[in-house]
């Protein structure tokens, strides 16, 4: 059989890995129950809780679990039983908090926003009851693009004395994410999106108060168990096998993020999303995202071509870009920034888009 091209990978995750991921995800894995192992757990620990500016005595757990395996462990084990929250619900992400969140029996006051707007204060006043005690947020709306203004949440949280958690599996280092700036109890991220490593693990940062929840909360789940992960955590081990390979090409990515700086690769992220974005400006596409995210363009096409555009970058192309699902999927799409992307592949896609968009496409 001929080898297929390798096509290039545009979508929001999982996307391309670069060579120290890839090095590691072709060995075996080792056997975990070893100091050695431990070591590498607790330096990842260490780099996470850095890179995240997270504030003294936070921990880190590492669940074997995709990132909505990571929300609902914190739905379930830092959120109080039967607590009354509020969600910031401007996409197919804030939904699933919304949906987690009433599952497990919480209340929730929806801060809903037209898709690709950004929130405002005024939202926040009228749609947040009193009794809200916590708000959970995912910073970048992946469906949409839009970056939250995460300023200005803080700003409401912290006025309150609401506990802030917020889903950045998209934009952790994509974006600026400093976890004690924005007084964040609770921020938790994947492998697969700004990591650049497989999917298969989520990764939660537990302020002290968020872990002082957890241990005063009943124990209302097994495997997804925060106590437990906190507990194994403080030794550099997992309650149950862990993703072994994922954690080592996370401890790989991560002393690369730590070597190189996580804001010299934030700022690639952010060119190669500016170049997309210029190129296509000229064209009927129109950004959807009032504020976009550095990891993602989310374009409305007019002519209801998008999955047209999405089919034809795969055939005729080799490029993976992501189609948007439900009633948007004909003018809706989205091209991811993240991953591995060298400047010969943005510049390919960048011309892919214009040939497209001369051939009528947009
Ligand atoms: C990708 C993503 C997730 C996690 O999705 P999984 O498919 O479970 O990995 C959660 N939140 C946001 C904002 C995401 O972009």
């Amino acid at each position: 059989m001929e080898e297929a091209k390798k096509m290039l990978n545009f979508t929001v995750g999982p996307v391309m890995s670069p060579d120290e991921v890839l090095s590691v995800a072709g060995q075996d894995a080792p056997y975990f129950r070893t100091p050695e192992f431990s070591d590498v757990v607790l330096r990842c620990e260490r780099a996470m809780l850095d890179l995240l500016h997270a504030p003294d005595g936070s921990r880190c757990v590492f669940l074997t679990a995709s990132g909505t395996g990571a929300m609902e462990a914190v739905v379930m084990d830092v959120l109080r039983p039967g607590e009354h929250v509020a969600v910031v619900n401007g996409g197919s992400f804030g939904q699933r908090f919304v949906d987690l969140c009433r599952l497990h029996g919480h209340e929730v006051d929806e801060v809903r926003l037209d898709f690709g707007n950004q929130i405002t204060r005024e939202m926040l006043e009228s749609c947040v009851g009193d009794a809200v005690t916590a708000l959970l947020v995912n910073m970048h709306e992946t469906s949409s693009g839009l970056l939250y203004d995460m300023p200005l949440i803080s700003d409401f949280c912290r006025s309150r004395g609401v506990t802030l958690l917020v889903d950045a599996v998209s934009a952790f280092i994509a974006d600026e994410l400093d976890m004690e700036q924005l007084g964040a109890d609770v921020v938790l991220t994947g492998s697969q999106k700004g990591l650049a490593c497989h999917p298969g693990m989520s990764i939660v940062a537990l302020s002290s108060a968020a872990q002082e929840r957890v241990d005063s909360n009943p124990e209302v789940c097994g495997y997804l168990s925060l106590k437990e992960a906190l507990r194994n955590a403080s030794r550099g081990q997992t309650p149950w096998t862990p993703a072994v390979s994922i954690v080592l090409e996370i401890d790989a990515r991560l002393k690369a993020i730590s070597k190189a700086g996580i804001d010299a690769e934030r700022r690639e992220i952010g060119s190669r999303a500016f170049a997309v974005r210029e190129a296509l400006s000229s064209t009927a596409l129109r950004l959807v995202a009032e504020s976009p995210s550095n990891a993602v363009s989310a374009f409305y096409c007019p002519g209801h071509n998008a999955k047209l555009i999405v089919d034809q970058a795969k055939l005729h192309y080799g490029m993976w870009l992501c189609p948007n699902g439900g009633k948007l999927a004909d003018d809706v799409f989205r091209i991811g920034h993240i991953g591995c992307i060298t400047a010969e592949q943005n510049a390919a896609l960048v011309s892919a888009l214009k040939q497209m968009s001369a051939d009528g496409l947009f």
